[in-house]
């Protein structure tokens, strides 16, 4: 478990506490699109609230250069003052932690809520600068940390904060959020009930080798789907048509097909075309895959083999999406993947972020599955066994 000081731990009462969120949802224009990020932050910021801290947020919102009034966290503060029932005072700010922040961090009483400007309308954020580091420390005598989406960077608001903190003598602790993510990804991957099963989609081998390997060693079975398939399948010497290929993959994908044995389950057909096209008339295809042609989703066939993979798992990791799943007729092999895992009632399935997060949404199953992680990279990086340094950076027990 993570041996590291909570939000139960601190004394928050009538002091000031900067809580890092990851408030990066998703916009059109000023309304939120999907406001997940938001209502997994609630748990910890209405604790705070309860116990009468001065509660200033702080988050970065997509990859502005500098200040960027499209990336701006106000809509933020409005739909999070909605959502909390209290109001949420925007700290208008271009450097973040100015005059204006400053006066509005004066002004607070206990219980109250304010959200600082975009962390990269400031140049360091993303350098881990001392200067905005310790900005951030000088406003507030506690430090939380809740944004594991952010928690594999390195970056003011999260690390150099803690850090700065620490070195002044103060705490820095994480969150409810962050503390369940690592529970969830942390028990899967370090202490899983078996079998445990991993699943792992998406395009590239290049993105998942980390995990491929890092899981291999911790599963009993790792399904493999989507556009990576087809660089193994060329590796075992199956034709793949116009598939997607990392041509300078296919030696390593022969490597770990070695080392996996039969851990290693991949697509037995595939629903081909001959175009990357939602419309393009397809067909399913067993074994080679003929020329022309390209693989853009598994087949049933293939559906069938994960569903009997899965069927007695304990604890199902799940990341990325069995075929091209943002069109429509090619999304039934992640679409069925999903639904089945929501039937598993006696195992902990566990979705890594990014790409299966949208589709186990979109499929309305994912309130049936265990945990939905917040973090697309973090968690991919967790899943490779690699040290989270937002996570590190806080203070230990
Ligand atoms: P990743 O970000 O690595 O999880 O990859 C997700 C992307 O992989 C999605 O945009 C999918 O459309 C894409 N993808 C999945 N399967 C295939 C496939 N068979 N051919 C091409 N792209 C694919």
């Amino acid at each position: 478990m993570l041996n590291k000081k909570s939000v139960d731990d601190i004394n928050v009462n009538g002091k000031r506490v900067l809580c890092r969120c990851d408030f990066n949802v998703p916009l059109d224009g000023d309304r939120i699109t999907d406001e997940t990020r938001l209502v997994a932050a609630l748990p910890t910021i209405k604790k705070l609230i309860a116990d009468g801290g001065k509660v200033i947020l702080c988050s970065h919102l997509g990859k502005p250069k500098g200040p960027d009034a499209t990336f701006s966290l106000a809509p933020v503060a409005k739909r999070l003052s909605e959502l909390l029932g209290q109001e949420v005072k925007f700290a208008a700010d271009d450097t973040v932690v100015g005059d204006n922040a400053r006066a509005a961090v004066a002004d607070m009483k206990n219980g109250d809520v304010i959200l600082l400007e975009n962390t990269r309308f400031r140049p360091e954020e993303t350098k881990n600068g001392e200067a905005f580091s310790k900005d951030l420390a000088s406003i507030c005598d506690v430090f939380v940390n809740d944004a594991f989406g952010t928690a594999h960077r390195s970056h003011a608001s999260n690390v150099g904060i803690s850090e700065a903190m620490k070195a002044e003598g103060k705490q820095a602790a994480a969150g409810y959020l962050l503390e369940k993510e690592i529970k969830f990804l942390g028990n899967a991957v370090d202490s899983p009930k078996h079998p445990f099963v991993a699943i792992l989609g998406g395009a590239k081998v290049s993105d998942k080798i980390g995990v491929i390997n890092h899981l291999l060693g911790k599963a009993d079975k790792v399904i493999v789907g989507g556009g990576m398939t087809y660089t193994f399948y060329a590796a075992k010497g199956i034709k793949i048509g116009n598939s997607l290929v990392e041509k300078d993959k296919i030696e390593l994908a022969k490597e770990i097909m070695e080392k996996a044995g039969d851990k290693l389950v991949l697509p037995v057909d595939n629903v081909c075309a001959k175009e990357f096209n939602n419309d393009a008339p397809s067909e399913v295809v067993e074994g080679d895959i003929p020329d022309g042609y390209m693989a853009l989703d598994i087949g049933p066939k293939s559906v069938e083999l994960f569903e009997d993979t899965l069927k007695d798992a304990k604890t199902v990791v799940w990341n990325g999406p069995m075929g091209v799943f943002e069109m429509s007729n090619f999304a039934k092999g992640t679409l069925e993947v999903g639904k089945f895992l929501g039937t598993l009632s006696d195992a902990t399935t566990i979705v890594g972020g990014g790409d299966s997060t949208a589709a186990v949404q979109q499929l309305g199953v994912a309130d049936k599955l265990t945990h939905i992680s917040t973090g697309g990279g973090a968690s991919l990086e967790y899943l490779e066994g690699k040290t989270l340094p937002g996570i590190a950076a806080v203070s230990d027990k």
